[in-house]
């Protein structure tokens, strides 16, 4: 929790001429308040309560504002005249102790930038605006990802200009402690260094993030030209202000789900109130099921069965509803498949493993064999369409031919491959498919659900039940003749997954297939470079999860290396297939071969820290 805030206010305001001949600049009025008093305010009501203020030309005005405000603390920097704000910043090094929020003294702006910086968890922001055209912009230049290249009034400096520092960031005590050494060294040769430029200095070895918001509100105070604006443009704007939606700020998943969303579906999860069991819901949720169907299957023949809880809820609710008092054959090349062995073990189910290689696809006259020795014996096959353990994609079109004939209905978990690897049912004699909201169709977890053959679903209707949340038929049922889910549904995240659909439909599931190939490509040509090994032979690769051989460098730690991207924003998932120490690097969800790109020169970065 940040409660301290800093306001540098040693300067002179000069550029104002005689309106700061009398009073410091950040006592210029408008409306009848000085403009500080009002951003003290504002500090307040966003829970600050400790208010350092850097004073330096006619500090009495602020001595007497402390009087008047209990939370504020005055330092002085006696030097005001000759140095610049970073030098006031330095005199705090006694007083300072916490993260804070640090602003310019002559800022008007719309308060909601204050409760956004204090609601990121990232230590570091910099509040950033697109163009105002206010002469005398700070300028920054970002990364892909908008963490903090450079920043100057210089257009020329840049290689880009990005965005436009409004003059409030968020800074963690390690990134003041590395600005005031950085300074200390460089005081000597000139004073009057900015914090900007302290904070360009430490953004070579720490990211700091840019966070931009496009028509932000805000102006600063230091001609009388900026003064007009403010007064004409800006605080009439800002009084017309009542609800501002901002951004989300978007980060780089590439661990293998919950997958990184679009804007628009994170935004759709804040609706007004309602009951789940108001047919409007009932209405979101059969249109949620018959998309979700006709992405994969003839709606007449196949339906869809939702489920709130994660995947494994949907894989246990088939596998515990539809055995009955069959045999099941589970095909394992991976944890997923175990996992299901281990469901089915819990419910006592009759059931036996055929283990595959986790690198090697799957042999079919082995399977066949099977199933020829054990004639009339297994009534159900489960296998994971795409293992996201290792990323190896079964061919599950061939293994549902392979069921068809010998008259045994197909169970796929294909939590990691539906929405982006086209699937059909009909043709590939599938009988049940299981997957959830939150991997490649890019929506919020808690859904899962089961697609189901309509016939096959029926006839389990007499079936003694094992289960009671998960009874497949039940849920069925219930929904088929109430339009209401049996127990509460996770009413929001149906909202971000109609958004989610939406988008997928959009995008096309073919499309979207190339996008992440692209990814994926993108990904296998870098670690080429980097000389980094993956596991599975590249000709079985899913294209969607690629297991890498963690590096066998002195030094390395996958801990390390996880922590080092996360603070660009960058998520990866560690792995384990065998003995094999592995990590995996997933490139589903709304991201694209740039982001790839982007992780690939911070994973460099990395190694070359250790190589
Ligand atoms: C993600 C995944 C699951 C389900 O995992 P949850 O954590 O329960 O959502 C099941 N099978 C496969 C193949 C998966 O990739």
């Amino acid at each position: 929790m940040v409660n301290t805030a800093v306001i540098v206010a040693a300067g002179l305001g000069s550029r104002l001429k005689e309106r700061t001949t009398h009073q410091p600049k950040g006592f210029v009025e408008i409306d009848g308040l000085a403009i500080v008093e009002r951003s003290i305010q504002q500090l307040i009501a966003s829970g600050i309560t400790h208010i350092v203020i850097g004073t330096g030309y006619l500090s009495a005005f602020y001595e007497e504002l402390a009087g008047k405000y209990p939370q504020i603390n005055c330092v002085h920097n006696k030097d005001y005249q000759d140095s610049g704000s970073m030098y006031t910043l330095y005199q705090m090094r006694d007083t300072l102790d916490s993260d804070f929020l640090l602003l310019e003294s002559d800022l008007l702006y719309d308060p909601s930038g204050l409760k956004y910086l204090l609601h990121d968890s990232t230590q570091d922001i910099i509040l950033a605006s697109g163009t105002t055209h206010s002469n005398d912009e700070v300028y920054i230049e970002y990364d892909h990802n908008h963490f903090l290249v450079n920043m100057s009034k210089q257009l020329s400096v840049l290689k880009s200009a990005d965005a436009e520092l409004v003059g409030i960031c968020k800074i963690s005590i390690d990134t003041y402690k590395r600005m005031c050494q950085w300074s200390a060294e460089v005081f000597a040769q000139h004073w009057k260094w900015d914090y900007e430029q302290a904070l360009v200095a430490v953004s070579k070895n720490k990211p700091l993030l840019v966070q931009k918001i496009e028509h932000y509100v805000w102006c600063e105070i230091d001609t009388e030209e900026h003064l007009v604006r403010a007064k004409q443009d800006i605080y009439p704007k800002l009084q017309h202000i009542t609800e501002q939606s901002f951004p989300v700020r978007r980060n780089i998943l590439l661990n293998p789900g919950p997958a990184t969303t679009t804007d628009t579906v994170k935004l759709a999860q804040v609706i007004p109130d309602i009951c789940p069991r108001e047919t409007e819901f009932g209405e979101l949720m059969k249109w949620t099921a018959d998309q979700l169907t006709s992405f994969v299957a003839p709606i007449d023949q196949f339906t869809t069965v939702l489920f709130g809880g994660s995947g494994t809820a949907a894989v246990e609710a088939v596998l515990s509803s539809v055995v009955g008092e069959g045999k099941l054959l589970i095909i394992s090349n991976g944890a997923y498949g175990e996992r299901m062995a281990e469901i089915v073990g819990a419910y006592g189910i009759d059931h036996e493993v055929f283990a595959s290689s986790p690198i090697m696809p799957l042999a079919f006259d082995e399977i066949e064999q099977v199933l020829q020795h054990n004639s009339n014996v297994f009534t159900h096959v489960a296998v994971v369409h795409h293992e996201t353990t290792s990323g190896i994609l079964n061919d599950i079109h061939k293994l549902g031919q392979l069921c068809a004939r010998y008259n045994i209905d197909l169970i796929a978990d294909a939590m990691s491959s539906y929405g982006a690897i086209p699937i059909d049912m009909l043709h590939s004699h599938i009988s049940f498919l299981i997957s959830s909201s939150n991997k490649n169709l890019q929506g919020m977890a808690g859904i899962s659900f089961v697609i189901a053959n309509r016939a096959k679903l029926q006839a389990l209707q007499n079936h003694t039940p094992r289960n009671y949340y998960l009874n497949l038929y039940r849920q069925y049922e219930y929904f088929e003749k109430t339009g209401q889910m049996r127990f509460t549904p996770p009413v929001q995240t149906f909202y971000a997954l109609k958004q989610a659909i939406i988008e997928t439909q959009q995008e096309g599931i073919a499309e979207r297939y190339q996008r992440y190939t692209h990814s994926w490509e993108t990904l296998i040509a870098g670690l080429d470079q980097l000389e980094l090994q993956y596991l599975v032979p590249l000709e079985h690769h899913s294209k969607i999860i690629t297991t890498i051989q963690e590096p066998t460098i002195d030094g390395y730690d996958f801990d390390q290396m996880h922590d080092y991207l996360y603070r660009y924003g960058i998520t990866i998932y560690p792995g384990k297939i065998g003995k094999l120490s592995s990590f995996r690097i997933a490139n589903i969800g709304e991201i694209d071969h740039q982001d790839i790109t982007y992780f690939l020169e911070k994973l460099g970065d990395y190694l070359n820290t250790i190589r």
